[in-house]
Parts: C-alpha cells; structure tokens; sequence
C-alpha cells in the first residue's frame, strides 16, 4: 500500500495545493519547472518535487526503512515537498522548530537518533555543524535535485511517519511516534467533523482556502491545518511567519473560508483590530464575516477572548481540545449551539471516558481524568517503552488533563500537574480561577499555579500582567477576588510581571511560572 495523503495528491493533480503569498521562489537549480512566480504550487508539483527530494534521500538504497530525517525548513511548498519526500522514500519525519536555540535543535537531533539533516541555507550554521559533529549526513535544501527519479518504496500504512517533540512539564520533551496510519486517522476525523470541502466533492460546493499561520514542529500546524487542507483538495496558503497585520490583510482580501489559531494569536489580532481606522476595522470584520468557519484550540480560551472576537467577527470561535499523542479528540459542533468554555463532545472515530484516581468511570458532574482511544492515538514515545507503558490503562490513553462534563459537553479544567491544585484538601483547578481573574478591570493576563507549601500542601499563587498604571496591592486584589471565588481559590501571593513565559505555540509554560514564587 503507498501512503494515503499521497494517493489522494494524485486525484487532485492540477490543483493548487499551496500557495506561498510572500515566499521567495524555489531556486532554480532545485529543477522545480512547475515553481510560478506567485508561488502557487499543485499537487502535481508536490509529487514531483517529493520524488526528487525521496530520490535523494535514497541514494542507492531501496528504503529507508524508518530513518529518522530531521528537518528545518521555513513554511512553504520546500517544507512540505521535504516531509513528503522523507515519506515517500520510507523514512520518518522529524520537524524540528525555527525558534529553537542550538541545544534543543541537538536535543531532538540526538534523541530521534536521526540518520540525516536536511536544513534550509538560513539554518546552515548551526545544523551543518550539529551534522558534523554527530557525524550525520547533511543537505542543504538549496542543493540540486536529482532529475531521473528512481522507483520509491510501497510504505505500508501501519509504518511510522512522524516523531513530534512534546514540551513536556516535568522532564526533557518526549518523542510521539505516529504512524501514516495515525496522521489518516486524525485527519479524516476532522475532514468528518468540520466538513473540509474541495470543488470536486459531491456536494459541489465552495472549495475551502485556509490561511497557515501554526509553528510547523506541532501537530496543531502540521495534521489540523496542512494535512487536512492536502487531503481534502482544499488550498493552503502559507505565512512564512505570524504578523498580525499581514493576517488581517489576507482575512481582508475575503477569499477564505477557513482559519484556526491558538488563543494568544487571536489576542493578538484582537490587539490589531483595535488599533485600527473605523474603515479599516470595517473591512476587517467584513472579511471574516465572509469565512465559514474559526477554530481555537491547543490552550484554553478565555471567555472574554471568545466574546470580544465574536464581535470583532461575527464568528463564535470553534474550541476543540486536543494532543500531540492522540490528535484532536473533543470539539464543538460545526453547526448546533457551541457553549463558551466547553470543547464539546468526542469527534468522529474518538472515545473518551473521564476516570477518578483508581482508574474507575466518574459519573455526569464529577470531574476525571480525560482517557481516550481510538485509530488517531500515536504508537509510542521513541525510545521510551517505560514512558509508552505508563501513559496507558487498558489500552486507553491517559492525557493527564481533567474535565467534568456537564450537560453532555465537555469542560477542560486544565493539566492534572500544573493545573489541578491541591490546597488545604481542595482540589482546584488554575482554569477557572484564571477565567475569573481575567474578569478584574486592571489584569490583562495572568497565570494561576500551585506552589508547594508545608501547610497547605500548595498555595494558590497568580502572575498577573496589568493593564494600564494603575497598582494593585495584595489586600485590594483578594478582596475583590473573595467577592466572586470561594476563599480558598483566592490566590495568596501575587506576582506583577510584564509579561508570562510562553513556548513556541505561545503556551504559557506553568513550571517558569511556579518558580517565579519559589
Ligand atoms: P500539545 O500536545 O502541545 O497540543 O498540548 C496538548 C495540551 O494542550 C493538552 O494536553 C491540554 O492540556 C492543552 N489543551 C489543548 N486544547 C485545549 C483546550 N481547548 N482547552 C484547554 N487546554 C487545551
């Protein structure tokens, strides 16, 4: 069998699959006859383009029979030609981020124990000499491709495809492992769910266009955005970064129909609408008036946020709730009601059960942890059968995160070791207390943590970043946060700082945050 995405890019030949509005073109050497000067690109191209790169990555073997390849490359056709070629050649793909400082980069480099290293020329410092030092084999994207393609390896399926590196909480990042398999599961599910569209299909109707604005190391990025737009014969058009201008430009252009983002991204686009002339803030709102669907997700997102787009937009923004290792799992409808707060029910294909500390079910109204099962679950953690064994009970992955559902949707209370505090016998969950926080006239952000204490076990502690001058003492704060909290949700410490510690994703990273207190 030959991969799926793959045999549907074959289907889809003349159509533009990507669309690069800002990339430089391909360089001519690359023998790439079918680069267009607005850097529009067909699957054609991408079959093209990926069985040279393959040929290359083959040498004279048959098969890379799972080599890891890790690779560093801005977003743009070169980055998916380059995952597809690894693919197609047999190895396994290994993004790796644009934002990492040398030693991470050599952290997944020497943890996936990958064979080879292909880099774009912004990258050459540092990856050439991380190749030479690990003695690996290193190519540059700028290189000439081979133009007599050699017969590429049937992959089966169920063969791994793709490691991504988790940031994890506690501990160095562990590599997911998915297999085609996998990446088909989690895809169609979400094809299902939020109805991708392509002119060709049955129904006849608009062909979907998706702006891609997502770190290209991250599922969020690579399955929900790029995988879901190729399978479905839709277009992508790739920022080679996020610019909230040049967002809200492409948004105005109104030819899209599609846009998924992080929370932070649209408070950042919140942040840019406001700023704006009346006229401007018109055509702004106009254009995403005229999209079908926007989707929010890999962080909880505040009430507030959700309002105050909805109102820029006219769009209530779709939360779903997902994972590196298992996709996405849970999701507000495409077309009934959506509650703010809550991500819903389990999408197509997807179990979910929610289980108390001794493994058994929980009941409607208590909260569990989130378990989950199903064909989109990843295989292992690379390397890691200890860490691979631990993460499931009976065959159901155990995420770590806690929600209650409540009127048959599900409400995330956060991560079971950052989120859930456990203080003078409570446990409490950081989410709720940081959605009411949110809800004080002076606090722009803030982060909620627990911080081990000899009293109370943990202490309920909050960075906060103000907006305005305006100072706010301890006294102040806990008086008004007693009139909406019960008293022992109400932080005993706080934090002013500037701004929170974020990942690549924009997460905040709650470890930083606890050791701000400690
Ligand atoms: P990642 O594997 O980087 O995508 O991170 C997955 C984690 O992000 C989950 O385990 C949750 O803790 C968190 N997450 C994802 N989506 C949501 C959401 N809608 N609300 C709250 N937390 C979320």
């Amino acid at each position: 069998m030959n991969l799926p995405l793959i045999i549907r890019a074959e289907e889809h030949n003349e159509k533009t699959a990507i669309l690069v509005p800002f990339a430089r073109r391909l360089p001519q050497q690359r023998g790439c006859a079918n680069a267009t000067t607005d850097g529009a690109f067909t699957y054609r191209d991408l079959l093209h383009t990926s069985s040279q790169i393959a040929t290359g990555l083959l040498k004279n073997a048959e098969d890379l029979q799972e080599q890891r390849v890790a690779f560093l490359i801005p977003p743009g056709f070169e980055y998916v030609a380059t995952q597809w070629g690894i693919w197609r050649a047999g190895g396994i793909a290994v993004p790796l981020c644009i934002s990492h400082p040398r030693p991470e980069l050599e952290y997944v480099i020497t943890n996936s124990r990958a064979s080879i290293i292909i880099a774009h020329p912004n990258f050459e410092g540092i990856l050439r000499s991380l190749a030479q030092a690990h003695n690996l084999r290193f190519i540059l994207t700028s290189e000439t491709l081979p133009s007599n393609i050699v017969p590429l390896p049937e992959v089966d399926i169920t063969r791994r495809a793709l490691i991504l590196y988790t940031s994890g909480t506690t501990g160095k990042p562990k590599g997911v492992v998915t297999t085609h398999q996998n990446i088909q599961a989690q895809v169609t599910s979400l094809i299902t769910a939020w109805e991708w569209t392509s002119d060709d299909s049955p129904a006849k109707t608009l062909r979907d266009r998706i702006l891609h604005i997502l770190p290209l190391h991250h599922i969020h990025g690579i399955i929900n955005v790029l995988t879901c737009a190729l399978w479905a014969g839709a277009e992508c058009q790739m920022l080679s970064k996020f610019d909230a201008e040049t967002v809200w430009n492409r948004i105005c252009d109104g030819n899209l129909t599609l846009f998924m983002a992080v929370p932070t991204i649209y408070v950042k686009l919140i942040a840019a609408w406001e700023a704006a002339s009346k006229e401007r803030q018109k055509s702004m709102s106009e254009g995403c008036a005229k999209m079908r669907l926007m989707v929010s997700g890999s962080a909880a997102l505040p009430v507030q946020v959700l309002e105050k787009w909805q109102s820029i937009s006219g769009h209530f923004l779709l939360e779903r709730y997902g994972m590196t290792e298992i996709g996405m799992a849970l999701s507000n409808p495409l077309h009934s009601e959506r509650l703010s707060g809550y991500v819903g029910k389990p999408l197509p294909e997807v179990e979910v059960r929610l289980v108390d500390e001794n493994g058994e079910l929980v009941p409607a109204g208590t909260p569990g942890e989130i378990q989950v099962k199903g064909p989109g679950v990843f295989i292992e953690y690379w390397q890691n059968p200890q860490a691979t064994a631990k993460a499931f009970q009976d065959g159901w992955f155990r995420t770590g995160d806690t929600a209650v559902v409540e009127n048959g949707n599900y409400r995330i209370l956060g991560r079971m070791s950052v989120d859930i505090i456990k203080t003078g016998g409570y446990k409490v969950s950081a989410l709720e207390i940081e959605e009411v926080l949110r809800s004080h006239p002076d606090i722009q952000e803030c982060a909620v943590v627990g911080v081990a204490d000899l009293e109370w076990g943990e202490r309920v502690c909050a960075a906060l970043v103000l907006q305005g001058s305006q100072p706010l003492t301890l006294e102040a704060f806990r008086s008004w946060a007693k009139e909406r909290l019960a008293v022992y949700k109400v932080p005993t410490q706080i934090l002013i700082v500037e701004e929170l510690p974020r990942n690549a994703m924009g997460k905040v990273t709650k470890p930083t945050v606890v050791e701000l207190f400690c």
